[in-house]
């Protein structure tokens, strides 16, 4: 859900004390704000964890005032509003109008069911950047379906056209999968017909709730490859009125991605309830130790919690990646996958083929169902 960052030259932060061998830290840009995890809409894919945090739970406005103050003086430049759906804070704006202040760029991550147009109105008026609003399908009976929330599709359209008539730079984000992804070109076009600048193509990441549906939503090799090429034409087609941007999906790939540009390295994520992780997912990792913004102040967190030290650098690595050639490129892939598909986080991301645990990723891929979806709810997955 993480809008695009940019890179800089900035220099490294000192290590922490005791801190011996060749971890560097670097300084983050991105901030990953979960204002809350309540949403009323159940998606089967969603990355918020299967535990979510309750209402009363949450930071409150002064906290994460706090929080982007603390996150520009350590130098952060973009906050990116998500949730759950950030629409159901009543604070949204307050929350907003605070980051702008710290001088953060503002981007807004919303399903866009929850938001009043009035309330856009206002973010607006506060100096809002950026919007990015995720659909589910073209066609609105499968939108709706797919989010499990009928009306969702007409909602969202109809925020899309509010905020490019605002003048707010607008992201689509496209979570693909089984049952839409023959429709990317369709979702692409809807993208442009709202007044988009960029789209975000994201293959479903498997863990969480997705990991749940894994079978429901795996697309056959046959679909990604047509999916690709399908991309690659759309590009051509939309150069210099669209940006595309698409990655391959995890389980039809041949090496990991640089799973969040690198464990502890360029971004960090607040929970509702104020946690501090390195990913949105690595509370699927059991054993780490997060620390809070209510005991901790980010700067801290950043350079000594234990759980961004955990995988910070090389050092953690095992075989194949410890001596591989691309272990400075994708950090061996994506920790939380590698603990979800081997059960240990140190190994290297099984989506790589150079992994021993590489056949597993194969076979999974090749199991799949139309069995219903589980929908994320507040008490558990729901059929
Ligand atoms: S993925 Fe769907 S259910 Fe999850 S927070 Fe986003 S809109 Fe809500
Ligand atoms: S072995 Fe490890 S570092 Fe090398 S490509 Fe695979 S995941 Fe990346």
């Amino acid at each position: 859900m993480i809008g695009g960052t940019e890179n800089r030259a900035t220099p490294p932060m000192p290590r922490p004390a005791g801190e011996q061998g060749e971890k560097i830290i670097h300084r983050p840009i991105g901030l990953l704000a979960e204002l809350t995890h309540r949403c009323p809409l159940g998606c089967p894919y969603c990355s918020n964890p299967l535990v979510l945090d309750p209402r009363q739970a949450e930071l409150d406005t002064q906290t994460w005032a706090r929080v982007f103050a603390e996150a520009a003086a350590l130098g952060v430049l973009q906050v990116h509003l998500s949730g759950g759906e950030p629409g159901a804070r009543r604070d949204l704006v307050e929350i907003t109008e605070a980051a702008h202040r710290c001088g953060l760029y503002t981007n807004l991550i919303t399903s866009a069911v929850g938001i009043a147009t009035s309330t856009l109105l206002r973010l607006a008026e506060i100096g809002l950047d950026h919007v990015q609003i995720s659909i589910q399908d073209s066609e609105p009976a499968s939108a709706d379906h797919i989010a499990g929330y009928r009306g969702a599709f007409a909602r969202k359209r109809a925020l899309a056209l509010e905020v490019v008539r605002l003048k707010i730079l607008l992201t689509v984000n496209v979570v693909v999968h089984r049952s839409n992804i023959d429709r990317i070109g369709e979702m692409v076009a809807l993208a442009r017909d709202l007044g988009a600048s960029r789209v975000e193509i994201a293959h479903v990441q498997y863990y969480g709730w997705a990991l749940r549906n894994r079978a429901a939503l795996m697309p056959s090799a046959e679909q990604v490859a047509r999916a690709l090429k399908a991309v690659d034409e759309l590009r051509r087609r939309y150069q210099g009125e669209l940006v595309i941007d698409a990655v391959a999906p995890d389980y039809y790939a041949r090496f990991p991605k640089p799973c969040v540009g690198g464990w502890g390295q360029r971004s960090l994520n607040v929970t509702p309830a104020g946690k501090v992780l390195p990913c949105h997912a690595a509370e699927s990792i059991p054993g780490l130790e997060f620390w809070s913004v209510r005991e901790h102040s980010l700067a801290d967190i950043w350079t000594s919690s234990p759980a961004f030290n955990a995988f910070r650098g090389t050092d953690w690595m095992q075989e194949p990646c410890r001596t591989c050639a691309r272990r400075d490129i994708d950090f061996g892939g994506c920790r939380c996958q590698a603990f979800a598909l081997t059960g240990d986080a140190r190994a290297a991301d099984p989506v790589c083929h150079l992994s021993p645990s590489h056949e597993q990723v194969i076979a999974l891929a090749a199991m799949q169902h139309g069995a219903p979806y589980l929908y994320r709810t507040s008490a558990g997955a729901a059929a």
